[in-house]
């Protein structure tokens, strides 16, 4: 791709800025609103592809602006029909993304940070370090790349999103927000936000904000563990966003939007696979409506980290169903590719 530091990344642009830009240069203020269509809805990578826009205008925008789209270097297919794309920015940094198709879904698990800001010791992404974060059109096209591979491979557009992918979405808030504002509008993908779930490991200030800002979008959070000293321990950033902060805006969150949270928690061996443990998790969620999604651990090369047994697992099943808390053990998609949760470390 040409690079020219002298020219400006017209989707950065919003679609006000686009018709003034129009009207600036003597042109109609339309011209603006078909050239913002061609960007998002119709994900056109070069001017060129503008066709109801004139030659000359074309070339006009071609001496000021560039395109920045990403491109998928890389596509991987697992035996069980996951599809994980290597990603390549405009810089030539690498994400990755997953299509996670099931009989009656497909989901995209879309990045939001090249990397991650944070530091758990027991996913492969975290060894990474942060990079830079992704803007917005970065995560949009992630979303139209799984889209069209999910018409292309399953006959069906994609019906669901999670940010679930590389990086801490709310570090990277007002990026992911101006991302999902694009997929949900009628001018991007017309998506339902409630079929758009952002995953984070918890940081107060952005729950609260998220809730003041009444967003329609689903949240869940990677818990995984419900006492401070264990979960300092396997996620060092609890030591500054503790349990307790994360309680209070989870039920600042939970007043405001009514909306149920989901956790996310993975059962070690030797780490949290006591009935205290359990019982702290119950303690933990039960001031709302819940579910807890109990997940495989997916191993990352060294041996520090074991999937707790079955007797464990039913233990958790057990105290949390007894609680009235709504619990699924979910297996993993895609390990066989490293596209499984955790997984994701541009080996490729
Ligand atoms: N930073 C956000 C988004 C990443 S989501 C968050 O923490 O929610 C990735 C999910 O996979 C998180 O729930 C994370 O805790 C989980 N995960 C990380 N490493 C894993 C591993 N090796 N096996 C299984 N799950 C893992």
């Amino acid at each position: 791709m040409e690079v020219a530091k002298n020219k400006k990344d017209i989707r950065a642009y919003t679609k006000e800025q686009l018709r003034l830009f129009f009207e600036s240069q003597g042109d109609k203020a339309f011209r603006g609103n078909q050239v913002y269509e061609w960007l998002w809805q119709k994900s056109a990578h070069t001017f060129e592809d503008m066709t109801n826009i004139s030659k000359e205008t074309r070339q006009m925008l071609e001496d000021n602006f560039v395109i920045n789209h990403i491109k998928v270097d890389q596509m991987q297919r697992s035996s069980d029909g996951t599809i994980k794309n290597a990603v390549r920015l405009h810089d030539d940094l690498i994400v990755e993304s997953v299509l996670i198709p099931t009989k009656t879904r497909t989901t995209a698990c879309v990045s939001s940070q090249v990397g991650c800001s944070l530091d758990c010791k027991f996913c492969a992404t975290a060894r990474l370090k942060r990079m830079r974060n992704l803007n917005p059109d970065e995560i949009y096209d992630q979303v139209v790349a799984i889209d069209n591979e999910s018409r292309l491979y399953f006959d069906r557009p994609l019906s669901n999103i999670v940010f679930m992918g590389m990086g801490e979405p709310l570090m990277n808030y007002n990026n992911v927000i101006k991302a999902i504002d694009k997929i949900t509008s009628p001018e991007g993908l017309g998506m339902s936000p409630k079929r758009i779930t952002v995953s984070t490991s918890g940081v107060p200030k952005m729950i609260r904000k998220m809730a003041d800002e009444e967003v329609k979008f689903k949240l869940a959070v990677s818990l995984h563990s419900a006492i401070d000293e264990i979960r300092t321990s396997i996620m060092p950033f609890n030591a500054t966003f503790t349990l307790a902060d994360l309680r209070e805006a989870l039920e600042y969150w939970y007043q405001k939007t009514k909306s149920r949270i989901t956790y996310e928690y993975v059962v070690w061996e030797g780490i949290n696979d006591t009935q205290r443990d359990a019982n702290a998790l119950v303690d933990f969620c039960r001031f709302a409506p819940s579910k807890v999604n109990l997940i495989e651990y997916n191993p990352i090369d060294d041996g520090d980290f074991q999937q707790a047994n079955n007797a464990a697992i039913e233990m958790y099943v057990r105290t949390l169903e007894q609680n009235g808390i709504t619990v699924t053990v979910r297996r993993s998609r895609g390990k066989d590719i490293d596209a499984a949760c955790g997984q994701l470390a541009n080996k490729s």
